[in-house]
Order: structure tokens, then sequence, then C-alpha cells
């Protein structure tokens, strides 16, 4: 028997190559005249050129976007929006810099326009974040929304491969568990499966032909279906753990990402036999956890939580705080299968269900 529920999120979206140059059309459509500019420093160049192509539109660019939201740099990007009396904010980057749009949006009511050259698919859901003394928060919002996401996949073209490789993965992750769930959802699943083969087909070029503009669009579509059911699914057990140890340990976002998934995976497989398959099917191999590893593999990325920088050490914490809080996973996770989890992850072993 089908059962399901769904709740839309108010997308507006405008896709395609070149797509940035209607920026200023855009902008003009909706109204906004004083749009304060949003990058991370390594980006900054790239906010330059927006500011000109934009013009009187823009009235300045906060260059200091940082991973996971900061505190601090929300109260700085706050106070020169208001400063610069800002209308609007524009960000253009990564999750990093659509977290800051969304987090202004949410606190300080401010429209946000996306501009995404990474895969972390943020602009997709209503998640928002922000960190302080080591703890990442992370709520759901319809503010959060972004009221445009432009994506203009000449923008990915800068993205180092290696990293468009574990963002791609982060993206991917976004993508399986709403399809490896016990829950799952008719329309979420579709949009999921979709994603998973865009990114399934188009990260192993990009690693080898890094300027392929066909490839780096089906991956940056990939990555919006994959955030689109992120947006309107579940996170589980996969993203608690991401964001626990980015908050800890200020891990890599993606890698983080990359190297849980096969792991979280066959933690689940038990459970989610048939969205587990519907995750093979779509990445054309017969076991989904070994797929995503070797996927991983292949694209280059690091697939040991040591290579990362966590310490053996700090796996138990790691447990604890992970389990502080109530988790909604479609396999009990108990601490003893939780560190075993990582335990496997940190040494970067073969993903494996882990017995109750
Ligand atoms: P990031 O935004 O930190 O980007 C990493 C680096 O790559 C940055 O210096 C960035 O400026 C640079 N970069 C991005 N695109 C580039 C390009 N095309 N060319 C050259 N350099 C480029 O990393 P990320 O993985 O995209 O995002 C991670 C953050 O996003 C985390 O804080 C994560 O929690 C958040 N996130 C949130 C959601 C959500 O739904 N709220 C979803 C995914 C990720």
């Amino acid at each position: 028997m089908i059962e399901f529920n769904y709740k839309a999120l108010p997308w507006n979206i405008v896709f395609g190559v070149g797509s940035l140059h209607t920026l200023p059309n855009e902008l003009d459509k909706l109204g906004k005249l004083r749009a304060l500019i949003l990058t991370t420093p390594n980006q900054a160049e790239q906010g330059r050129e927006l500011a000109e192509l934009l013009g009187d539109r823009a009235v300045g660019l906060f260059d200091q976007a940082a991973m996971h939201v900061p505190v601090a740099t929300l109260e700085a990007a706050t106070k020169i929006c208001y400063s610069l009396k800002a209308d609007c904010t524009v960000a253009l980057g990564g999750g990093s810099t659509i977290g800051l749009g969304k987090a202004l949006a949410v606190k300080e009511g401010l429209d946000n326009i996306v501009i995404p050259t990474s895969y972390a698919g943020s602009e997709m859901t209503d998640i928002w974040a922000v960190t302080e003394a080591e703890r990442k928060v992370t709520a759901r919002d319809h503010a959060a929304v972004p009221t445009l996401t432009l994506y203009d996949p000449h923008l990915t073209l800068t993205l180092p491969p290696e990293f468009a490789a574990a963002s791609g993965l982060n993206a991917m992750a976004q993508a399986v568990v709403n399809v490896a769930t016990d829950r799952p959802n008719p329309i979420i699943s579709s949009l999921a499966v979709d994603g998973i083969r865009a990114l399934a087909a188009s990260l192993p070029i990009i690693m080898k032909d890094p300027q392929n503009i066909e490839a780096r669009s089906q991956a940056l579509y990939g990555a919006s279906m994959a955030g689109g059911a992120l947006g309107t699914g579940v996170t589980s057990l996969h993203h608690r753990l991401c964001h626990t140890l980015g908050g800890m340990f200020n891990t890599p976002h993606a890698e983080t990402h990359a190297i849980l998934l096969a792991h979280s995976v066959a933690y689940n497989a038990a459970a989610t036999s048939d969205g587990t398959a519907r995750v093979a099917d779509a990445l054309g191999v017969d076991d989904a956890a070994q797929g995503i590893y070797q996927l991983a593999q292949k694209l280059g990325v690091p697939v040991s939580l040591k290579e990362i920088g966590i310490l053996e050490a700090d796996l138990d914490k790691a447990v604890a705080v992970t389990l502080e809080n109530p988790l909604s996973n479609p396999e009990p996770v108990t601490p003893k299968r939780l560190r075993q989890l990582l335990d496997n992850a940190w040494r970067g072993n073969s993903p494996q269900a882990i017995k109750a």
C-alpha cells in the first residue's frame, strides 16, 4: 500500500550555462535595489566580478563567510547589512556562503539570492545552522529557502576536481538517505534517484576532464535534485554524525560526508532493503554501500576519518555527543554499534553491517 505525506518548498530556480548574466534583470523583477554580496575569502575575486555585473544594485561585499556559520561571522555580516542598508544578500559560493545567507534570512528577514558554486545542495533545503562553542545547531525554517537560486554550471569549472568529488558525494548523501529509508516518499525518491544517477555519471568524468561543461552541468543538476530530496525529506544517523563531527572537530564537511556515507548505508541496509536496492540500481552496482565505497575510492577522496584529522581517542566522545539528543533512524542506534561504525570509518575499512 502506498502512503505518504508531501509538503513542497517554495523553490524559485533559474538553471543554465551563462544564466549568471540574467541576475541584474532577476533582481529588478524582485524589486531588490541594495544587494550585499557574500563570499568566502577564496571567492572574493568572483564576488568583485559579480559586483561589477550588478553595478549600482550591489552595495557591498562581505567576503568572510566560513564553514558551519560561526556565530561571530553571522554577527559581523549582520552589522554590515545594517550599516549598508542592504535589502537582500546574494550568496555566491558553496554551502558555507549559502549558509550565511540563510542565517541572515532567518534572523534578519533579508531576502537571500543564491548562486551555488559547489554541490552542497544547501540552497534546496530549509535547513539553516549556526555554530557556537564547537556545537553546530541546525533547524528547519521556510524563511531559509532562497528567494531565488541561480545555477550557472560555468561557475563550477573552477571547483577543483578533488573537492568536486567530495562535494558531489555530499550531495549524493542527501539523496541516498531519502531513498534508503524505512519511510519512502515517492516524490522525494524520484528526485533523489535522478540526483544519484546524475552524480554517479558525471563525477568520474569531471575527475578526468575538469573543464567538461556537460559533466559539470549534470553534477550541478544532480546536486540540486539531491538537495531537493533532503529539503523535502528526512535526515537520519548519517547527517547527525556528519554535523556532530563537523561541530566538534571542524572536519571538512564534504569529505566527512564522503567518508561516512558508505558506512551509514551499510548500517541501515537491513531495515531499508527495498530503498537500498534502488540506490544500488541508480548507481549501477549490486550492493549500494560497496558501490559508494568503491566510487569514493575511484574519485580519490579520503576514505578514513583519520585522514581528515580525527584521532582514535576522539571516537568515544563523538559517540556520546551524537547520541545526546533523540535520533530518528531506520536501524536502532546504540552506543556500541555506533562506536563500531565509527571505528570502521576511522580505519577506512570496507563498509559492513553491524550486528545489534
Ligand atoms: P564550502 O562552501 O566551505 O566551500 C569550500 C571552499 O571551496 C570555500 O573556500 C569556497 O569558497 C570554495 N569554492 C566553492 N565553490 C568554488 C568554485 N566553484 N570555485 C572555486 N572555489 C570554490 O564547502 P561546501 O562543502 O560547499 O559547504 C559546506 C557547508 O555547507 C557546511 O557548513 C555544511 O554544513 C553546509 N551545508 C548545508 C546544507 C543545508 O541544507 N543547510 C547542505 C549541505 C551543506
